[in-house]
């Protein structure tokens, strides 16, 4: 047999120092394309991972290997942090998996019983009308008011039926929705991110508020809109500059996020000096509760810029959802208490 004219003898020996770099570069990748798990978000693993093609690299600490540095790598350490990484993952799409073809099946079931129950319910109405209509031809004039009386019973009775039924199967889709949990809610990525106060960008909020109000319909939990416009700031840019208003944005972004970082919470930079605050499960009380909060932690701030402190103070506009408001009506709502709270003179909270 001959050899393999492929293979040059210096390529059949293993290059270690290839070998090595080849590792790296995948570790690298599998860090750099990961994505968010319930218990590590995909940034968090892309650090770990980056950490570890170093360790292989040039022998720094590997995640979690107190004081282990020099020559030797932790290749057992390495290999158990993948496999381990990698069964999470692995379980988590499972369960995303069933949750979403629960959800499509509850949905598909649900239109079937929607189109069946209409048509039972049409035939009890016809039946209904036409008997309705045969009496009519035979009763005495006195008796006629009982007989039409008795036939708009029966149809109420039925479509009273088919309200409760349809109330019945909207929460049990919403329940199997609340199931998928926060795999629903926009991943965060670039395209979604506001780049100066990291915080997601107009387009996410714009999507995020359409889907709160789809989802709160279908659920019993409220939905809570705080709208947050800074005061005077156009006076702070014009004392600090610029870049010192950059740096009030930026502190005011991680204040929010500080004070808003609940699952269903949802932090977006609006435009220019305005963020907007979505959450889910909230009543009034605790949605003003909050709003306070924050306006008393913006007005706390003391940003550091050039050697010199600036302060700031925020209006803030608040919505309590009511069912069956669209969202461009809920953002409307919330906008006019904003601006009340800038007429009433500003860092202060009105709630709509
Ligand atoms: P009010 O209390 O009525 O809200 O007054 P204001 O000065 O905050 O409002 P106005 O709308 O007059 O001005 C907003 C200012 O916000 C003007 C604009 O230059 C500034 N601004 C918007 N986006 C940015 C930004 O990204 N960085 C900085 N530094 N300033 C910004
Ligand atoms: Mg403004
Ligand atoms: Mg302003």
């Amino acid at each position: 047999m001959t050899a393999d004219p492929r293979l040059t003898p210096t390529q059949t020996a293993p290059n270690v120092d290839e070998l090595l770099d080849t590792l790296c570069g995948v570790v690298r990748d599998f860090g750099r394309h990961a994505f968010d798990l319930s218990r590590q978000d995909a940034r968090r693993t892309q650090q770990l991972f980056d950490q570890w093609a170093q360790h292989l690299a040039s022998g720094v600490e590997p995640p979690g290997g107190v004081g282990r540095t020099g020559t030797r790598r932790d290749y057992p350490g390495l290999r158990r942090a993948f496999s381990q990484h990698r069964q999470a993952e692995h379980a988590e799409l499972g369960q995303l998996h069933d949750a979403l073809r629960e959800v499509v099946w509850a949905f598909v079931g649900g239109l079937n019983r929607l189109v069946t129950d209409d048509a039972a319910d049409d035939a009890t109405v016809t039946a209904s009308l036409s008997g309705l209509a045969l009496k009519l031809g035979t009763t005495a004039p006195l008796e006629i008011r009982s007989v039409a009386l008795e036939a708009v019973a029966q149809v109420h009775a039925v479509f009273e039926a088919r309200r409760a039924r349809q109330l019945t199967q909207l929460l049990s889709l919403g329940e199997k929705l609340e199931q998928l949990g926060s795999q629903l809610e926009t991943a965060r990525n670039e395209s979604t991110t506001d780049a100066l106060t990291q915080l997601y960008n107009r387009r996410a909020f714009d999507e995020q508020l359409v889907r709160t109000v789809e989802l709160a319909s279908l659920r019993a939990g409220g939905a809570a809109l705080l709208m947050i416009d800074l005061d005077h700031f156009k006076q702070l840019n014009d004392t600090f500059g610029h870049p010192g208003g950059d740096a009030v944005l930026s502190a005011v972004a991680q204040a929010c996020v500080r004070v808003f970082k609940g699952k269903g919470d949802f932090v977006a930079r609006y435009g220019g000096e305005e963020l907007a605050v979505l959450m889910r499960d909230v009543d009034v009380a605790s949605t003003s509760m909050l709003a306070e909060k924050l306006r008393a932690a913006i007005a706390a701030l003391e940003v550091k810029h050039d050697a010199r402190v600036m302060r700031v103070t925020a209006s803030i506009g608040a919505a309590y959802w009511t069912r069956g408001e669209s969202a461009e009506a809920w953002l409307a709502r919330a906008d006019a208490a904003l601006f009340s709270a800038k007429g009433a003179g500003r860092n202060r909270v009105v709630t709509a």
